[in-house]
């Protein structure tokens, strides 16, 4: 289950893994809203009916709302932490039973760069993506023994849509001296998921071409 699979990173994580061989379910935002459990836990059922028990999750699905702190609408502080953080929460609940039956299961949460620093105007957005961060880390410790994994990618600047309305400057910040592209997140994740990282747990992986270094 790739959620926010339809655009952007999570298109390219949900071919990646097809290409790995995984049966690959993506949830847009026309399938389940992930800040609305029960719509999440439908969504879920659904797919458990029609493919089985899920044992991949991906926790993709975002939004920004910018603004500074002073003047954020408290709506746009609520539909970027209901949708990063509590979305994800939501996901992973629905999840686990399926992964602890199995005593397999992989998930992997698509945090921010930002999340380990301050973004200026993005109070509402820093704040989810650093609670991801924790919550990765809390669930790998309490399924390490279930043989599920749950880590978390922090990707810098990425070209989709998300970020299409932002000053292509920006690039020459990145020590790289370019953007990433979704590819480069999915090839990540392909990793966090694989066989040879059932060792790697709790582990944040960036893929940012040096902003957060
Ligand atoms: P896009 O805006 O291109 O795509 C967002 C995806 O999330 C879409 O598939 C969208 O579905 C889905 N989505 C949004 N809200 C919901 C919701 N409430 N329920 C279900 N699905 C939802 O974003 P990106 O691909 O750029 O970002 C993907 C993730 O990567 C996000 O978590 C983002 O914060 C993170 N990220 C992105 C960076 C970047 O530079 N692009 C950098 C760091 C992190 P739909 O198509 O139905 O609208």
């Amino acid at each position: 289950m790739v959620t926010g699979g339809t655009r952007g990173i999570g298109a390219a994580i949900a071919e990646r893994l097809a290409a790995d061989g995984w049966d690959v379910a993506r949830l847009g935002r026309a399938d389940a809203d992930v800040a609305d459990r029960d719509a999440v836990n439908a969504a879920f059922a659904r797919v458990r009916v029609s493919r089985g028990p899920i044992l991949l999750l991906v926790n993709n699905a975002g939004i920004r709302a910018d603004g500074l702190a002073i003047s954020m609408d408290h709506d746009d502080w609520s539909s970027v932490v209901d949708t990063n953080l509590t979305g994800a929460f939501n996901c992973t609940k629905a999840a686990l039973p399926d992964m602890l039956k199995a005593r397999y299961g992989r998930i992997v949460n698509v945090s921010s760069v930002v999340a380990e620093r301050a973004n200026p105007g993005q109070a509402n957005y820093v704040a989810a993506k650093a609670g991801l961060l924790g919550l990765t880390r809390t669930v790998a410790r309490e399924m390490a023994r279930k043989g599920v994994t749950c880590n978390a990618i922090t990707p810098g600047f990425i070209a989709t849509d998300m970020t299409a309305d932002l000053n292509g400057d920006l690039a020459g910040a990145i020590p790289a001296g370019r953007v990433g592209q979704p590819e480069e997140v999915a090839a990540a994740v392909s990793f966090l998921v694989s066989d040879e990282a059932a060792y790697v747990n709790g582990a944040t992986l960036s893929v940012d071409g040096g902003l957060g270094a």
